[in-house]
């Protein structure tokens, strides 16, 4: 791997880097090397943040029209591919994902979070009805759309710059200010976010970076500071719950992507071919580090041999290995503190009678990444809906196969959890496909596809999954008010009237 040297970085407060109150190092999963000295923010800083914000929106960000924010939002992602290498490169050194995929996944669709919020806030109109009562009177209902005012972003380390950007364009597109709490695992992109922004011609203030931790740090600082109008967080479910206790004391609303335990179902009649290529991406994308990967796969038992068989040789030809070789397809997890975790679940796996089909372990890797948080794409049989690791969040490549026997089961099983963030149906019967994919409790149900997404749809979870939906012009909803208009025209005068 290429050698570098460990970055600073600093919070981004109206307009220029500031220090924070110490440093915290930030470690590259892939060999454990320092990849930066992380400048956390305190109270003082949060607020300074939050302040800045206000007083941006007071200034001629907040009285700017809607074609001015879609130049800006353009500008934005121009100046992205610009720096879309410098750009790679921070979210391949802070998370160890392939460059290929962070080429063609993370840093593209920050480009295309900003060009799609800007075609559709150029789009957008607003409720209007021209009222006639039956006693007569007329008028001219109207909403205006207006800023929420100064929001919160909290972002996972999952997919850092695509989770920030799909959250900073629509609220920036409808006149927000942001303050951005990057996680503690990924502070990287984010913070050269902030050059591009300035570049792009986004005044001080508006887009501002607070780096630290959770909970007694800039996460928590920023989900309780009473300036904020709204927040909008992706995260675990146990975190969400924090911040929402935090929104309920100044009754401000939330938008929540959380965490997901989510299905497969294949039914005997899929093109196999297809549903194994989509399940091999589905379980271990990212290395199983997606909140919409699957983690339990219902399988028809005519072919559950055949697909469990497959799907194990699939796993087994994933290559772990250097970001940087075009042939690496898996990296390591986000940290070896991460890893912990899903170890402690395949051991539970093991204890609750799983039968390890693939993986299952820790990798031999070469001597100067062994130290990274490898772990091997891991699948498993054996086990039911009553297993605890059938039931919870492992956030890992992994995933238990289970048989079914028709499409009631099917349905049954997969719905048999609190989450409920998305799932996918492998058949070749169509009609099926519908059928089966609207009676899955998710908020994204897909038919023989996993991740082909349009930003313009609706995106969110039910249950544990989260509240609300981003996506299209749910975004433009949660990131502004409106405030209705009511304007009394003349009376009708109804021809043929009694009078
Ligand atoms: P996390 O909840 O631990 O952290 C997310 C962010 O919240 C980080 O910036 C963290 O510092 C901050 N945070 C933690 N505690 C906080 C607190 N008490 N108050 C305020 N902020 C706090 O999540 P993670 O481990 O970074 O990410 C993985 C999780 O994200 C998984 O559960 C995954 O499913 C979920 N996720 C969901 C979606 C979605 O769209 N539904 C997308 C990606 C990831």
């Amino acid at each position: 791997m290429a050698a570098s040297t460990a970055r600073e970085l600093r919070n981004f407060v109206d307009g220029g880097y500031v220090d924070g109150v110490r440093t915290f190092d930030k470690r590259n999963p892939v060999d454990g090397r320092l990849v930066a000295r992380v400048h956390e923010a305190d109270a003082r800083l949060v607020d300074a943040a939050v302040g800045a914000a206000r007083t941006a929106l007071a200034g001629p960000w907040g009285r700017s029209s809607v074609a001015e924010r879609v130049a800006v939002l353009r500008r934005v992602a121009d100046q992205i591919e610009t720096r879309f290498d410098g750009l790679l490169a921070a979210e391949v050194a802070d998370t160890g994902k392939p460059v290929r995929l962070a080429r063609k996944l993370d840093v593209a669709r920050a480009v295309a979070n900003f060009r799609t919020f800007a075609d559709l806030a150029s789009a957008a109109g607003t409720d209007g009805f021209l009222t006639d009562l039956a006693d007569g009177r007329r008028a001219l209902n109207y909403a205006l759309r207006r800023p929420l005012g100064v929001v919160g972003v909290i972002v996972p380390w999952n997919l850092p710059l695509l989770l920030t950007t799909w959250k900073v364009a629509p609220a920036l597109a409808c006149g927000n200010a942001v303050v951005v709490k990057p996680s503690e695992e990924t502070p990287g992109s984010a913070t050269l976010l902030a050059e591009i922004m300035a570049e792009a011609g986004v005044p001080a203030g508006v887009y501002n970076v607070v780096h630290g931790f959770g909970p007694g740090s800039a996460g928590e600082l920023l989900s309780t500071h009473p300036g904020l109008d709204g927040v909008t967080f992706t995260g675990e479910t146990g975190t969400g719950r924090a911040i929402m206790r935090a929104a309920a004391a100044h009754v401000r609303p939330v938008s929540f992507e959380l965490g997901g335990k989510n299905a497969a179902v294949v039914f005997a009649d899929a093109d196999l071919d297809r549903a194994v290529e989509g399940l091999c991406q589905s379980v271990f994308a990212n290395t199983g580090q997606v909140c919409l990967c699957t983690e339990r796969v219902y399988v028809q038992r005519p072919v559950f041999d055949e697909v469990v068989t497959r799907l194990s040789a699939a796993a087994g030809q994933l290559r772990l290995g250097d970001p940087a070789d075009p042939a690496t397809t898996t990296g390591p997890l986000i940290s070896t503190g991460h890893r912990e975790k899903v170890l402690s679940y395949l051991r539970l796996a093991r204890e609750e009678g799983a039968e390890v089909v693939a993986g299952g372990g820790v990798p031999a890797m070469p001597p100067q990444i062994q130290a990274g948080a490898w772990i091997e794409p891991t699948l498993w049989t054996g086990l039911d809906n009553a297993a605890t690791v059938m039931r919870e969040e492992v956030f890992g490549p992994v995933a238990g196969i289970v048989p079914f026997d028709d499409d009631a089961d099917a349905v049954r099983l997969a719905n048999d959890t609190r989450y409920g963030l998305a799932a996918s149906v492998w058949t070749r019967d169509l009609e099926r496909g519908h059928r089966v994919a609207q009676q899955l409790r998710v908020g994204v149900s897909w038919v023989n596809t996993w991740f082909l997404r349009d930003l313009r749809s609706p995106f969110g979870g039910i249950g544990l999954s989260g509240i609300g939906r981003e996506g299209g012009h749910h975004s433009l909803e949660f990131y502004s008010e409106t405030t209705n208009v009511c304007v009394r025209l003349a009376d009708e005068t109804r021809t043929g009237a009694a009078a």
